[in-house]
């Protein structure tokens, strides 16, 4: 008999998600004539970072968030950027602020993360909510590893006490992914690309999450009978550069568009022996949208001194 994995649809959660933070929005707007506000800023012209605002912009819509996009030239300066962030700072109708990343070369990323208040900082970068996090104080977390644990917890997986590998210790991801892991007892090891042996550690995993970029990093073999697996990669595949599986699996997604959207879990490999499994698309990533837009609301809360 084939072992199916029961999917963790990232989609439906993150609708559950925005339809509460919807009603939550609602319930302000009655109760105060305001509404939360969210200043994105997109320095310069990559095309991803335009989708991602794009869609953190529709997240907002759908929710009733206020939402404005800054756009600036990607010859702008450090302290151009600090201007604009010291006027959304002072502004009180926003309570979120966001700098989509990466930067140009010559803005300074740091000096530019630590500029926003953290009381704003809805991406949950700067260092005061990651200390904040450190010691396990009610702070904003950034949106990805927080969509993580909310999709863990939504489908009823007990952390406490589990066997949990993370692949990958980026500061947006693997790092923050880990600490709230290890806030919820889960017995946590962090693996990087220094790892001796990554196989080693992710056959051990009963909960094992992925975010490295690197497609297919993990094989059938390397994960656990009955593990909970969670997959945060995006890498999108060209036709050109496609195995015959996937050309076949993704056969409409490569005549459409001539590419297809893969993570780093080998899903047709390991999904079989999975008990849970995170596809991608639809797992993460809409996550993490839905917790940017909490993490909005959370902020203008707080902000607006609102239990
Ligand atoms: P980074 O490139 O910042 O980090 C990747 C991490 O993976 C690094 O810690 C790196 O280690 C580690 N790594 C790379 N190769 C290996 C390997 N062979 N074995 C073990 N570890 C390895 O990426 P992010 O964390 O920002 O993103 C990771 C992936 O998640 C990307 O595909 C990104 O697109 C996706 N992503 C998805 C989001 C979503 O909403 N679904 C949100 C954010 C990211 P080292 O630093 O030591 O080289």
């Amino acid at each position: 008999m084939i072992k199916i994995a029961k999917l963790i649809d990232g989609t439906k959660i993150s609708q559950d998600i925005k339809n509460e933070v919807k009603e939550e929005v609602k319930k302000i707007k009655q109760s105060t004539g305001k509404v939360p506000g969210l200043s994105v800023i997109l320095v310069g012209e990559n095309p991803a970072s335009k989708v991602y605002v794009g869609s953190k912009q529709r997240g907002c819509e759908e929710v009733g968030i206020k939402s404005e996009s800054i756009k600036m030239e990607d010859t702008v300066s450090t302290e151009d950027v600090l201007k604009e962030i010291d006027r959304l700072n002072n502004n009180p109708e926003i309570h979120g602020i966001l700098v989509q990343l990466p930067l140009p070369e010559q803005v300074d990323k740091d000096r530019v993360l630590q500029a926003i208040l953290p009381e704003k900082d809805v991406d949950g970068f700067h260092p005061v909510n990651m200390g904040k996090l450190v010691s396990q104080q009610e702070c904003l977390a950034p949106a990805t590893p927080s969509g993580i644990i909310e999709m863990l917890k939504r489908e009823k997986i007990n952390l406490k006490g589990m066997n949990a590998v993370m692949v990958g210790h980026s500061e947006i991801v693997g790092k923050p992914t880990s600490l709230l892991l290890l806030n919820e007892w889960a017995t946590v090891t962090i693996c990087h690309i220094e790892t001796a042996d990554l196989k080693m550690h992710t056959v051990n995993a009963d909960l094992l999450i992925v975010a490295t970029g690197v497609p297919y990093l993990i094989k059938g073999d390397m994960v656990k009978e009955g593990a909970v697996v969670i997959d945060v990669g995006i890498n999108r595949i060209t036709k050109d550069k496609a195995s015959p599986g996937l050309l076949e699996w993704r056969k409409e997604d490569f005549e459409k568009k001539g590419a297809t959207l893969i993570g780093d879990v080998d899903f047709l490999a390991v999904e079989p022996k999975a008990s849970h499994i995170s596809p991608v698309p639809g797992g993460v990533g809409p996550m993490t949208i839905a917790m940017l837009l909490s993490n909005t609301l959370k902020a203008a809360k707080n902000l607006m001194g609102i239990k």
